[in-house]
């Protein structure tokens, strides 16, 4: 089995506990790989590394050196796409086709940010007084510790670091306990490219263990967190204690509405799409289909029909278009969400089964699902089931649709489908989220920003300003007139 060690200061260290955890393969449900189980002692170390290289070499550097750099490791990763995409797979259990995709992809935010790095400036302000002059730095905020989830490991912790380096901060990441072993590859990749000690460091283990020593360390100045709205109230009820800026990506239960004027054609893939790519393990998972009432019933019969065609099985099978649930505590979860469904009265038109046996590996495999009759009182209407359950709701109009739409305590995204440029535009402005797809589903991108409002979180990843959500800006006040005034003169 194979056995990873911590990268800290550009060198390969055992975890101070000298323990270690099994990583498994969600499909077949073996044990592959070893994880460092960190404590505190080790993200003391981490963060000195950071604190230190953050002081040294690292600032120092110029932003286009710091830029050439990012750019270098993008160049790598699209060299070793492959090789990342097969030990996140193996990890995480997404279709090897979308995760290789995923790897080539991450590569542009390198480039995106590497490129950015030397075009954050500053500003001189026309400032409202005589004899005196001002401008603004931005400046980088220190030591970011990066803290993701298990369904994209790599592309989540790339949404952060990437601008937080960019910024000429230093980084500390701490990937999912399920997750974790393509970030000790990435590392490989950081040290071929030149990166100076201390710039890129890893922890990993359980996050009572090493998230929340992070979290609370003194020498962390910002964090910028990827997980559930639970972990994430508790961060930033923690991070608050301090003072430290934090972003949070939450969770969602987005609505996927579709009018009757729409292409259904088109709209029947992209509610599709929007619920059970990724298995439905995707924090923008379409999972709440609001349709009009006139269109519901044939709507769903074709949902219905297509769903049930999904070839589901091995993930490194390139026909397979559902793969196994990452976790087995996430497998749990999503059965016992489909009973919930049924006891609350939701009506299942499609799915609802587990599968086990040949061609199914270890069985933790959960059929794309569909509840029609659901109303949004429902916990299958109002929780995140994070896999691949839909659940259909019926509305009359836009601003029922609206009112649905919005009544939910997450915000992360809304998809709407429509041909009507003014329901386009009404819907992108009152529903309440992030992102709003019309006529698409899931599209995203390194040069605009992504993020929550609600219980979905707080902050944005991606785009240019997503720079200075890493760094400070200082306001510097020079006289041009040497003169002070005796305050106690009278002046
Ligand atoms: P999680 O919140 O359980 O864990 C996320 C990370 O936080 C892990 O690395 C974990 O070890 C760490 N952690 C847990 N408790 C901590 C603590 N007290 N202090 C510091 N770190 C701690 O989430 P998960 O189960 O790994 O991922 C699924 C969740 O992530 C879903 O709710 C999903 O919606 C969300 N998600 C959101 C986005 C987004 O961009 N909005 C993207 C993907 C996933």
């Amino acid at each position: 089995m194979k056995r990873y060690q911590l990268f800290i200061d550009n060198e390969w260290r055992d975890p101070r506990s000298n323990a270690w955890f099994e990583t498994h393969d969600p499909y077949s449900g073996a044990a592959w790989a070893e994880i460092p189980r960190c404590n505190a002692d080790d993200v003391d170390l981490a963060v000195s590394a950071a604190a230190r290289a953050f002081e040294g070499p690292w600032s120092t550097m110029s932003a286009s050196d710091r830029g050439m750099l990012l750019h270098r490791l993008g160049a790598l990763i699209e060299r070793d796409a492959e090789h990342l995409a097969a030990v996140e797979c193996r990890d995480n259990g997404k279709l090897t086709r979308d995760v290789l995709g995923q790897m080539k992809y991450m590569a542009k935010y390198y480039y995106y940010f590497g490129g950015l790095a030397d075009k954050i400036q500053g500003a001189v302000v026309p400032i409202d007084r005589p004899k005196v002059y001002n401008f603004i730095r931005y400046e980088p905020m220190g030591v970011v510790a990066c803290i993701t989830p298990w369904n994209s490991s790599l592309p989540l912790t790339t949404w952060k670091m990437a601008p937080a380096l960019c910024a000429g901060n230093t980084v500390v990441c701490k990937p999912s306990e399920y997750t974790s072993a393509s970030l000790f590859e990435l590392a490989r990749l950081f040290e071929e490219a030149g990166f100076p000690p201390g710039v890129f460091n890893t922890v990993t283990g359980f996050g009572a263990e090493v998230g929340d020593p992070l979290v609370r360390h003194p020498d962390v100045h910002r964090i910028a967190f990827t997980g559930g709205d639970e972990a994430g109230r508790k961060i930033y009820a923690t991070a608050a204690q301090s003072l430290k800026r934090v972003s949070l990506e939450l969770g969602g239960k987005s609505p996927n509405i579709v009018f009757d004027d729409a292409d259904l054609d088109e709209a029947v893939k992209g509610v599709i799409a929007g619920i059970f790519s990724a298995t439905g393990q995707t924090c923008v998972a379409g999972s709440r289909v609001l349709l009009q009432e006139s269109i519901h019933d044939a709507f769903v019969e074709r949902l219905a029909r297509i769903t049930r065609t999904a070839k589901i099985g091995d993930p490194a099978d390139p026909a397979s278009e559902i793969g196994p649930i990452t976790t087995k505590p996430q497998f749990d979860k999503i059965r016992d969400y489909i009973e919930v469904a049924k006891q609350e009265g939701a009506r299942c038109v499609a799915g609802g089964r587990t599968l086990s046996g040949p061609g199914y590996g270890a069985g933790q495999f959960i059929e794309p699902t569909i509840f029609v009759d659901v109303t949004n009182d429902m916990r299958i209407a109002q929780e995140e089931v994070f896999g691949p359950v839909l659940s259909v709701l019926k509305f009359k109009d836009e601003e029922d649709a609206i009112r649905i739409g919005n009544d939910i305590r997450f915000g992360l995204a809304a998809g709407v489908w429509t041909t009507s440029l003014h329901r386009a535009m009404l819907m992108s402005e009152r529903l309440k989220a992030g992102t709003v797809w019309i006529n698409n589903y899931r599209s995203s991108s390194y040069t605009t920003p992504f993020g929550g409002v609600k219980h979905s979180g707080i902050g944005r990843e991606g785009g240019i300003d997503s720079v200075k959500e890493f760094m400070e800006a200082k306001s510097v006040w020079i006289s041009t007139d040497l003169k002070m005034p005796n305050i106690f003169a009278g002046e």
